[in-house]
């Protein structure tokens, strides 16, 4: 019963709060987050122990416990419902990219709330710069699948334009 009421409890805080931001934004960008990756165990394996295994299995409950999951399926059906779009992004780099310079690099992630460039001095929030690159990285895919501006054009198509 316990287990129900937490489960339903969740259920009904995600609901509120996808409705809430759908109601209120029409592009959302999103990390495509491997939640199965990411909640996979810390602890490794004999030869090669596991890393921040505290820490990691501390994300993992939070990452299951939030159910991310499920909070973008209804945001992503809100949206649609209202004309708005979610759309996804590769969150490769998305916390090592310098947003001033473009310099991409671990060592820029000082901590887990500090970003500081090493190519350029640019000091920041961590999860601020996180959500600069997520939002450019949102748009340029936007803008790419919308017009097909920055397609590259076939061969036929480039051999065509080039006869006439
Ligand atoms: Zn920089």
């Amino acid at each position: 019963r316990l287990h129900r009421y937490i489960a339903d409890s969740r259920r009904d805080f995600l609901h509120k709060t996808s409705t809430k931001i759908a109601k209120n934004h029409s592009l959302i960008y999103v990390e495509d987050l491997k939640v199965s990756n990411m909640s996979a165990s810390a602890s490794g394996t004999k030869e090669s122990p596991g890393k921040n295994v505290r820490q990691k299995s501390g994300l993992n409950r939070s990452i299951l416990d939030q159910g991310w999951y499920s909070f973008f399926r209804m945001l992503s059906y809100k949206l649609k419902q209202r004309g708005g779009k979610l759309i996804k992004v590769d969150p490769r780099n998305t916390s090592r990219t310098c947003p001033r310079c473009g310099l991409v690099s671990a060592e820029n992630r000082k901590s887990q709330a500090t970003f500081a460039c090493i190519g350029c001095g640019f000091r920041s929030n961590a999860d601020e710069v996180g959500a600069i690159n997520v939002l450019r990285a949102g748009r340029a895919r936007l803008a790419c699948g919308m017009s097909g501006a920055v397609r590259p054009l076939s061969a036929g198509t480039q051999r065509d334009r080039l006869q006439h």
